[in-house]
């Protein structure tokens, strides 16, 4: 832990829960690595009291913020501006503090991209991808599919009008991309399988203590080269990549991703680099040690 001082800067996350979160590790050990003054605090934030809390920040001249489930939403009319990429995608999760004015920015999408060029060598652009749910993780994954030029991208949700509505939101976005909808059903899911260089699981299913009933996913129909990402990384090897794996699948676990969207919410704050290696260890130990 970094010395707190008089001068000490102070950097939030706002959640509801936030006791499980792994980004005060990962922060602290950055500002720690490179000798700065900060500190970094997750904060319990029921959502009727967001707007105060927002308040709060500005009150007490937080220097930047977090923010995490459920209010990555509702924060966007709380902000002084808010930058393009978090405006798109409908959710903000980092806070700047600039010239007194807190600003909105989403690092999501483009930590997502981070993770599957650094961690899994993929190139966004041509890709063919199968999205597993149509929240906010799914909406920032697609976004930045989009951005970073996927060749096509097909959001499939329990609820299949809210995977429309996405494909909706993003096609006048990119058009090069082509986007699709579709529900669970087994057989869809298995044609768009066969047709998949990528499947990323944006839904909570398989996150240690979920208690919901997962569908059953047609992984035989993915052709051998194909790569399966999991943003959930509690635990790390999650029932899906595991049975990627014993199919010959590469896999890539979610750390990555929380890993670069707090690097790059690091670097917006701070306009330094991101010490990337501490972090990382950060978030493993954090992840092994958990109570
Ligand atoms: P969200 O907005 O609540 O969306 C949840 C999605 O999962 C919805 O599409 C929902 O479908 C689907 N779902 C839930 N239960 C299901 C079930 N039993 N069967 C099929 N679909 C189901 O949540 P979120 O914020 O997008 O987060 C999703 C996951 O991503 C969480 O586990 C979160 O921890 C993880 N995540 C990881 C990172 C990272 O850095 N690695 C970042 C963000 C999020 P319906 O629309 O039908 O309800």
């Amino acid at each position: 832990m970094n010395e707190v001082l008089g001068s000490t800067r102070v950097y939030a996350l706002l959640g509801w829960p936030v006791a499980h979160s792994l980004s005060p590790p990962m922060h602290n050990a950055a500002f720690g690595r490179r000798g700065m003054d900060a500190v970094y605090v997750a904060l319990p934030v029921p959502p009727r009291r967001l707007p105060v809390a927002v308040e709060g920040l500005r009150a007490l001249g937080v220097a930047g913020a977090n923010v995490t489930v459920p209010h990555k939403e509702a924060v966007l009319d709380l902000l002084d501006g808010v930058d393009r990429e978090a405006r798109e995608i409908g959710a903000a999760n980092v806070i700047v503090r600039r010239d007194g004015k807190l600003l909105g920015y989403n690092t999501d999408g483009r930590g997502f991209i981070e993770f599957l060029r650094r961690d899994g060598g993929l190139r966004p652009r041509g890709q063919r991808v199968v999205v597993l749910g149509a929240g906010g993780a799914a909406s920032a994954v697609v976004h930045g599919l989009g951005a970073w030029g996927a060749r096509s991208v097909l959001i499939a949700n329990r609820t299949e009008p809210r995977a429309r509505r996405l494909a909706a939101r993003y096609r006048p976005l990119f058009p090069s991309t082509a986007f699709e909808a579709l529900g669970l059903d087994p057989a869809d899911l298995g044609e768009a399988f066969a047709r998949a260089t990528l499947v990323v699981n944006a839904t909570p299913i398989g996150l240690e203590g979920w208690k919901g009933t997962a569908p059953s996913l047609p992984l035989r129909a993915l052709p051998a080269g194909a790569v399966v990402a999991d943003l959930v990384y509690v635990p790390r090897r999650t029932a899906l990549l595991r049975k990627a794996r014993r199919r010959g699948l590469k896999t890539l676990s979610g750390l990555g991703m929380l890993l670069y969207q707090g690097a790059l919410a690091f670097h917006l704050w701070t306009g330094r680099r991101p010490p990337l290696p501490t972090m990382r260890q950060a978030l493993m130990r954090a992840l092994e040690t958990r109570p």
